[in-house]
C-alpha cells in the first residue's frame, strides 16, 4: 500500500510536468494538493515522506487533526465551511479553497492569527442547484465584500465542474472571470481532467484517487 502511494504520487507528478510542457508551462507554477478525505494519517505520511508538501482536506475537523498529527506540512481547506467550524480552519490551515460566504469570510479573519489565510473564491461554474459556490455573475460582488477582510487574502479562484460536463468551457470561463478581477490562482482540475485544467492555466490541482485509490468511504 505504502509502495502504491508513493508509485503513484511519483507518476501523477510526471503527468503535471507532462501537461506543462505541453501547454507551454513551467511546472513549479502548478501546486499539486493531496486530497486527504478518508484517508487515514498513516497513509497521508507516507506521501509527506515522499517531499510532498501540499494536502486538501475537505472537512474541518478532519483538517484540524490531521494537522495536529502533521504540523510539517501545508494543510489546504478545499470543502464548504460553515461559520461555526470556521475556527478550525482559520488556525489549521495555510489556505482556504471554497470560500463563498462573506460571513464565512468575517469569521475566518477573525480567528486568524499570524499571516493572513490565502482565500481563493468558489465559484459555482456550472450553475447547479445542489453545489456550493457563487454564482459566476455574483463573483464580483462577493470579492468586494471580502478583499478588504483583516486576516485574510483573496488570491484566487476555485471550482469543482459538473461530473459529466466537458471541464473545459467551465475551466475557461474560471480563468477568465479571475483575469477579469486581476486574481493570479486558479484552484482547478481533479484525478478526473487536472491536465486539462493545467492546460486551461490551472495554478492548483486537487487530486485524490490517482494518488490515495479508490475511496472506500
Ligand atoms: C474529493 C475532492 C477532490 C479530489 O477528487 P479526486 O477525484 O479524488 O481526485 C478535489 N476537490 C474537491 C473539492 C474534492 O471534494
Amino acid at each position: 500500500m505504502a509502495e502504491d502511494v508513493k508509485t503513484n504520487l511519483a507518476a501523477v507528478r510526471q503527468r503535471i510536468v507532462r501537461a506543462c510542457l505541453d501547454a507551454g508551462r513551467i511546472p513549479e507554477e502548478v501546486t499539486l494538493l493531496a486530497v486527504t478525505k478518508f484517508q487515514p494519517v498513516e497513509l497521508i505520511r507516507q506521501v509527506a515522506e515522499a517531499g510532498h508538501h501540499d494536502f486538501g482536506e475537505n472537512y474541518a475537523q478532519d483538517l484540524r487533526d490531521k494537522a495536529l498529527a502533521m504540523p510539517d506540512v501545508r494543510w489546504h481547506a478545499i470543502g464548504p465551511l460553515q461559520r461555526n467550524k470556521a475556527k478550525y480552519v482559520a488556525t489549521a490551515a495555510w489556505a482556504f479553497h471554497a470560500l463563498d460566504r462573506p460571513d464565512v469570510a468575517t469569521e475566518l479573519g477573525r480567528r486568524r492569527e499570524g499571516e493572513p489565510l490565502r482565500c481563493y473564491l468558489e465559484v459555482n461554474i456550472g450553475g447547479e442547484s445542489s453545489k456550493s459556490g457563487v454564482d459566476p455573475d455574483g463573483v464580483g460582488a462577493l470579492y468586494d465584500a471580502v478583499r478588504d477582510i483583516a486576516g485574510i487574502t483573496v488570491v484566487g479562484l476555485m471550482c469543482m465542474p459538473p461530473p459529466d460536463d466537458d471541464p473545459r468551457p467551465h475551466f475557461l470561463r474560471l480563468a477568465a472571470l479571475a483575469r477579469d478581477l486581476g486574481l493570479s490562482r486558479l484552484s482547478m482540475g481533479t484525478t478526473e481532467d487536472f491536465e486539462v485544467a493545467i492546460a486551461c492555466g490551472a495554478t492548483d490541482v486537487r487530486v485524490g484517487r490517482a494518488i490515495f485509490g479508490e475511496r472506500t468511504g
